[in-house]
């Protein structure tokens, strides 16, 4: 299975190579499945232009169901099946990444995210706790599309602050991937600044 990537050009022509690289040491009789960015955005030609490839999944599909049309004429409806609350085992490295909303609302004009991850949808405030205490990581590395603007959508802006101060509570070091330049707040700058670890990407 090649979880493949369609941000920019590099990591596009990456996830290719994975693929044909994948088609050419396959044993008999196991199959190639295409998943994430890239298949979710062109399905339909990656399917066309790849035969060796058994299937080509979106986001959220299930593998063992017929297969539904993929590409930009699914636009940006939310899977049926969001991968985001599925359980996890602990932590294998003292570190490890914790994945708090997905989807995105901004429009900036160079990137096709919303097109196809859909609207931001953050996770509950509870669960991602709960997940930090079950990953057993000394340090947590929070990532959104538009990490500063989760909660938003729940009803409560403004909740990374309380957020990080509680992930900072819990492990050594937090990081924080990505804050949209506008949100990064005197506020979010002091909270961050405090962890211990004053880490972000904008
Ligand atoms: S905030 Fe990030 S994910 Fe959202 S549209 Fe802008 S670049 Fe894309």
């Amino acid at each position: 299975m090649v979880n493949t990537c369609a941000f920019v050009e590099a990591a596009r022509q990456e996830s290719i190579e994975a693929i044909l690289d994948l088609a050419g040491r396959r044993r008999p009789g196991a199959r190639l499945v295409v998943t994430g960015c890239l298949a979710e955005r062109y399905g339909a030609e990656l399917a066309a232009a790849l035969p060796e490839v058994d299937r080509v999944a979106g986001f959220g599909e299930d593998l063992l169901a017929a297969p539904v049309a993929l590409g930009p004429t699914r636009g940006a409806k939310v899977p049926a099946f969001d991968l985001l609350e599925l359980p996890r085992p602990p932590a294998s490295a003292p570190w490890a990444y914790l994945k708090v909303a997905e989807g995105c609302d901004r429009r900036c004009g160079f990137c096709a995210i919303p097109s196809f991850r859909g609207r931001q949808r953050s996770r509950r405030f509870e669960d991602l706790l709960a997940e930090v205490d079950a990953l057993g990581a000394r340090e947590v590395v929070l990532v959104a599309q538009d990490l500063a603007s989760y909660g938003r959508d729940l009803g409560s802006p403004g909740a990374i602050i309380e957020l990080v101060e509680a992930v900072a509570e819990r492990v050594d070091r937090v990081r924080l991937l990505y804050l949209y330049p506008s949100q990064l707040t005197d506020e979010l700058v002091e909270v961050i600044g405090a962890t211990g670890c004053p880490y972000f990407d904008l």
